[in-house]
């Protein structure tokens, strides 16, 4: 339960963050709220010889507008994200899916860039990231890279991100006025990772599906956009028939593994049921 030695660094700008892990190679590490790294660190599972904290750079922090997306700075913590205003108003699929996270003394130092960058398929907010679209802004030795989330996710712990980078924020284009939205997640108790979730936005005109996005999280190696699922359900008033195909299309494409948290279908079948219970809130909560 203890650390490998590691020297540690405090840069203060992305610039000198980048030029660290760079020159460090695998040997460096960036850390955000340490909150997944260290418990890694301290199993022996990653012995980083460096440690590039991030937390002194101010331009990773925040939440603003930038035409119709918000853009959040990836030291942004989930305390953050459930606690701003904009955030509640325009996407409050953040806000709902943050009190999901662990529990509030794990909220108050993760971050969003560590939840997305991390590459756990546990995370909650890869899949919510999916499901709207969102886009990472990354930093190399190139310049910046823009990664929409849907190509980022590789493998468990393997995403499009290479030695040197450093996630910077995430972009999301603002869902529709009226929009509907759910994260539904099932858990063996507070603060667990999930057994299966499912995340839903959706529109609803004239009594019928305008759009439908759905992301899944931890029923495959990485987060899962149920795309099949989604066009299933559009035009549809969400009549029970179309309901259950979309379920099932969703199921098809989910590959868990078995572990603690039950058997490989127990959790594919979870994932149904969290969906369809995500659909019909989203529905309710959809003006
Ligand atoms: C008891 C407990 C319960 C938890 N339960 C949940 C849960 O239910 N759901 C959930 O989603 N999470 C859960 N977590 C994880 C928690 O949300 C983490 O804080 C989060 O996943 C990682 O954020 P962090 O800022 O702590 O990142 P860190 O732990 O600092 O970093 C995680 C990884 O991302 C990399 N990284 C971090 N930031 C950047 C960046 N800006 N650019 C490049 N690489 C970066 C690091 O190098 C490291 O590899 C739990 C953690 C604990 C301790």
């Amino acid at each position: 339960m203890i650390p490998g030695a590691f020297t540690y660094h405090r840069p203060s700008s992305v610039g000198e963050a980048c030029g660290l892990l760079a020159q460090f190679g695998d040997d460096g590490r960036a850390i955000a709220g340490g909150h997944s790294l260290i418990p890694m660190m301290k199993l022996r599972l990653a012995t980083p010889a460096h440690l590039v904290d991030l937390a002194g750079i101010a331009d990773l922090k925040g939440v603003r507008a930038d035409g119709n997306d918000i853009v959040i700075g990836a030291m942004t913590t989930q305390h953050e994200l459930i606690g701003s205003d904009p955030l509640a108003t325009k996407i409050p699929i953040l806000r709902e899916t943050s009190l999901q996270i662990a529990d509030p003394q794990v909220r108050y130092v993760g971050t969003l860039g560590g939840n997305v960058a991390n590459g756990d398929p546990g995370n909650d907010m890869p899949a919510v990231m999916l499901c709207l679209n969102a886009t990472y802004h990354v930093t190399g030795k190139g310049g910046e890279r823009r990664i929409p989330a849907r190509e980022f996710y590789q493998g468990a712990y393997f995403t499009a991100m290479e030695a040197g980078d450093v996630l910077t924020a995430v972009r999301i284009p603002v869902p529709p006025v009226g929009h509907g939205s759910a994260y539904e997640k099932l858990k063996r108790k507070i603060g667990d990772y999930a057994t299966a979730a499912a995340a839903v936005i959706l529109a609803v005109s004239g009594g019928k599906v305008a759009s439908c996005s759905i992301g899944l999280t931890n029923v495959a190696e990485t987060p899962l956009w149920a795309e099949e699922a989604a066009k299933i359900l559009t035009g549809s008033s969400l009549d029970a028939a179309t309901v259950k195909r979309a379920v099932a299309a969703a199921e098809a494409i989910t590959a868990p593994s078995s572990d603690a948290r039950g058997p490989a279908a127990y959790r594919t079948k979870m994932a149904g049921v969290m969906l369809s219970r995500a659909l019909a809130r989203a529905k309710a909560n959809a003006r």
